[in-house]
C-alpha cells in the first residue's frame, strides 16, 4: 500500500491517550511467527516476534508502533471494542466455545500513523489491527461492518493455520487470500446475520478498493473483481437453506467453484463432496459469479443482487 499524504498529530495526545490506553502486558508471549497474512498486502515477516513488549511490536510494523488492548472510544477510533468482542465472536462461529480465540492487539503509531494501516494475522495465533485502517473503515461506514469484513478475512486466515488450508496452493497469495474473502461473506450473513447482500456488497466494494492487479507479486490477493466474486460466493454458500460448513469443507466447496471466481467458468458436474441440493442451489448464480469475475458486473447491480 503505497501511501503519499503525510500526517501530523501532536505529540501530547500520546500522553493523554495513556489514560484510556494500556499497552499489552507480557501474559501471553507467542513463540516467533512462521508467517503472516495481511489484508492489503505483502510484508515480508522475518525475524523476532515481540508481541507484548510497548516498544516494539515486530519487524512488519514501524519501530515506533506500539500494541494496545483497546483504542479510544471517542471520534473516529470510537467503538473499537467491537472488533475485540467480534475477535471472540467470529473464532467461536467456526470453532466453538471450546478453542481459544486469536489474540487480539491494536497497533498504534502516533509518530507515524499511516504505517498502521493494515491488518495481520499471524501463525502463532495472533491478529494485529492496525489503528490507521480501524478508521479509514470506520469513517467509510459508521456501523463498522467494513472493520468486521476485515477482521473476518484475518480470521479466516487463522482457520487456514490451524487446519492447512487453503488445500489449492499458488505461486502467489491469491488462493489465500480470495478464500478469507469468502470466509468474511460467509460470516457476515451465517455468523454475523446480514441477511441482505447489498450492505455486505457496499462494504466490500470499500474493502475491494484494496485489492491489487499486481498479478506476479507473492502477496497478490487477487484483483477487486475476484475479491468480490468471493465475497458472493462465500455469502451464498451461506444461504440459511444450506448445511453449515465447516473450515474445511468450505474450502473444498470454495476451490470447486474457484474457476468461477477466478474467470468466470464454473466446472458444472456436481462434487462428490456436496449435496445434489446444494449445488443445484449454486448452479442457479454460475451467470452471476461469473459476471462479476469478469468485471462485467456494474457496481449498481453487484450492490442489488
Ligand atoms: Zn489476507
Amino acid at each position: 500500500m503505497k501511501t503519499t499524504t503525510k500526517f501530523v498529530y501532536a505529540l501530547t495526545g500520546l500522553f493523554m491517550s495513556g489514560l484510556v490506553l494500556s499497552c499489552s502486558d507480557n501474559e501471553d508471549v507467542q513463540p516467533v511467527d512462521a508467517s503472516a497474512e495481511t489484508m492489503v498486502g505483502p510484508v515480508d515477516e522475518h525475524g523476532s516476534d515481540h508481541d507484548g513488549s510497548c516498544s516494539y511490536v515486530d519487524n512488519a510494523w514501524a519501530s515506533s508502533a506500539n500494541l494496545y488492548t483497546s483504542l479510544p472510544n471517542s471520534g473516529s477510533t470510537s467503538g473499537a471494542d467491537l472488533l475485540v468482542s467480534q475477535n471472540v465472536a467470529i473464532k467461536t462461529f467456526w470453532r466453538g466455545s471450546s478453542v481459544a480465540a486469536p489474540l487480539f492487539r491494536f497497533v498504534r503509531d502516533l509518530s507515524n500513523p499511516r504505517s498502521t494501516f493494515n491488518a495481520m494475522s499471524y501463525s502463532s495465533g495472533k491478529i494485529y489491527y492496525g489503528e490507521e485502517i480501524y478508521k479509514w473503515a470506520k469513517n467509510r461506514d459508521g456501523s463498522n461492518l467494513i472493520n468486521v469484513m476485515i477482521l473476518a478475512h484475518e480470521y479466516g486466515h487463522q482457520l487456514q493455520y490451524a487446519y492447512g488450508l487453503p488445500s489449492r496452493q499458488e505461486n502467489t497469495a491469491r488462493a489465500g487470500e480470495l478464500e478469507a474473502d469468502g470466509m468474511a461473506g460467509y460470516y457476515l450473513r451465517r455468523g454475523y446475520g446480514k441477511s441482505s447482500f447489498a450492505a455486505i456488497a457496499t462494504a466490500y466494494e470499500a474493502a475491494s478498493a484494496i485489492g491489487d492487479y499486481d498479478t506476479n507479486s507473492g502477496g497478490h490477493h487477487g484483483t477487486p473483481a475476484q475479491r468480490k466474486s468471493a465475497v458472493r460466493l462465500g455469502f451464498l454458500f451461506a444461504d440459511p437453506q444450506n448445511a453449515k460448513l465447516t473450515a474445511t469443507s468450505f474450502d473444498s466447496n470454495f476451490f470447486y467453484y474457484y474457476n468461477g471466481v477466478l474467470n468466470g467458468t464454473y466446472r458444472m458436474a456436481q462434487p462428490s463432496s456436496v449435496t445434489p441440493e446444494f449445488h443445484a442451489f449454486m448452479l442457479t448464480h454460475m451467470e452471476e459469479l461469473g459476471k462479476i469475475a469478469n468485471g462485467e458486473m456494474s457496481d449498481e447491480e453487484y450492490r442489488n443482487l
